[in-house]
């Protein structure tokens, strides 16, 4: 008996990878706030080993350090022996929610969650819910700690904090099924919607479509897939992200590229290969399909612009998101395509490698680690003197909105693709012009 069962238990060999040299400390976010060992990629690893050996078990210990982690991969690329972080924590946190008993509340809240995020159609009744919230001065009220009916209401503060401000259209916005590529045709991609994204962020949806349209993409945007399963799979849930995951490669068997544009979704759907090993069907079907994901920015940056660009005279930091940066290693590909824009100027924040603290669930179930380090990346960017972010990550622009508002100046957040097609619009009504 060890404290792990036989189902895709952390891989012994992977673990032997780490050789304790303690590169990777420095940058992780959970390190770096308490100091704790094991509360360090090193230290986590130490522990996956230790819940391989006989007689282990699955401790209270061992759950609150794996659950403390942010998964913001960090750790892999800072790591030169090239420990493979993400398949471990992965692999323990599924078995984790399989084998852990969690204490009720814990249980009730991510029943919760996942009853709703990866749901677009319980999402979209919520969009006239938060309009009326924003509209009345809830969540602003909220955020800045004003006191008042938010302060009453037990749990109200910490959900409205973190509320999305999606436009009042997206409740009845969609985004076409087919796109015709605009000019000389280019090649033919899958674009997937999200469900967060889809509902929250529908502007963000519209733009990169347009944008991969004006760039000669014929765009298939089908309804299904509703989720690709990211949110599930960074929590643990592993057989309902399996489902999602083999829905999505059956959605895209066609395609040659699979474009994303939220991290999350891109980082998951290029592990769905690690995550389907064991399945005789779907084994060799994932990897293929891993091979043919794109986030946006990469798909664009592998072509040579054709669309004109309109200047945008802007001052813009750019934000990676961790499961853009680390976890796909996609960092030049989105400043490559903003330094395309004529009148943007992209600034570097200090501390580029530390996580926002949204990092999927993370802020909704570890709410008051997620709030210091949202609090320290505001002021990080905050302190460049830009007038708005640019991040390729709906819970990232959710949380720097949020902690920049609470710290005085609401930072607004953009997607690579927002700016990028208002440059692209831009040229477009000049010309008709
Ligand atoms: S994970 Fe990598 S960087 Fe961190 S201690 Fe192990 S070998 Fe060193
Ligand atoms: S994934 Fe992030 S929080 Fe977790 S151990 Fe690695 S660097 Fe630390």
């Amino acid at each position: 008996m060890t404290a792990f069962d036989a189902i895709r238990p952390p891989e012994e060999e992977t673990i032997a990878d780490c050789v304790h040299c303690g590169f990777c400390l420095p940058t992780c976010p959970t390190y770096n706030l308490w100091g704790e060992e094991m509360d360090s990629p090193r230290g986590r690893i130490v522990l996956m080993r230790q819940g391989l050996e006989e007689g282990s078990e699955l401790s209270p210990q061992l759950v609150t350090h794996i659950d403390r982690c942010l998964g913001c991969m960090a750790c892999v690329t800072a790591c030169p022996s090239g420990v493979r972080y993400d398949e471990l924590i992965e692999d323990t946190r599924a078995q984790i929610e399989r084998n852990y008993e969690r204490p009720p509340h814990e249980k009730l809240i991510k029943r919760a969650i996942f009853a709703t995020f990866p749901h677009p159609a319980r999402l979209r009744p919520m969009v006239p819910l938060l309009a009326l919230a924003k509209a009345l001065g809830f969540t602003r009220a909220a955020r800045i700690r004003s006191g008042g009916l938010v302060e009453r209401i037990p749990g109200l503060r910490n959900l409205l904090q973190l509320a999305p401000e999606p436009e009042l259209s997206a409740t009845v916005a969609r985004i076409p099924g087919r796109t015709a590529a605009r000019g000389p045709r280019r090649g033919r991609v899958a674009f997937l919607q999200g469900c967060v994204q889809r509902v929250f962020f529908h502007q963000v949806n519209a733009a990169t479509v347009a944008v991969l349209a004006a760039e000669g993409f014929d765009v298939d945007a089908p309804a299904e897939p509703r989720c690709c399963g990211a949110l599930q799979l960074h929590a643990g849930e592993d057989e309902p992200a399996r489902e999602r995951a083999k829905e999505t490669i059956a959605a895209f068997d066609s395609y040659d590229h699979v474009v994303v544009n939220a991290a999350g979704c891109g980082s998951a759907m290029k592990d769905y290969g690690h995550l389907l090993r064991d399945d005789p069907e779907w084994a060799d079907r994932a990897r293929e399909f891993c091979a043919r994901v794109r986030d946006a920015t990469e798909l664009l940056a592998e072509h040579e612009p054709v669309a004109p660009r309109a200047p945008v005279p802007m001052r813009v930091v750019y934000h990676d998101a961790c499961h853009l940066a680390h976890a796909q290693g996609v960092r030049e590909q989105p400043r490559g395509l903003l330094g395309s824009i004529p009148g943007v100027e992209i600034v570097e924040p200090p501390e580029w490698e530390i996580c926002c603290g949204s990092a999927g669930i993370y802020n909704l179930v570890q709410p008051d680690a997620a709030s210091e380090l949202g609090a320290r990346k505001a002021r990080n960017l905050l302190g460049t003197g830009a007038e708005a972010v640019v991040a390729a990550n709906p819970g990232c622009a959710i949380q720097i909105a949020a902690h920049s508002e609470r710290l005085g100046r609401r930072l607004p957040v953009l997607h690579p693709m927002e700016l990028l097609n208002r440059s692209i619009e831009g040229a477009r009504d000049g010309h008709n012009g």
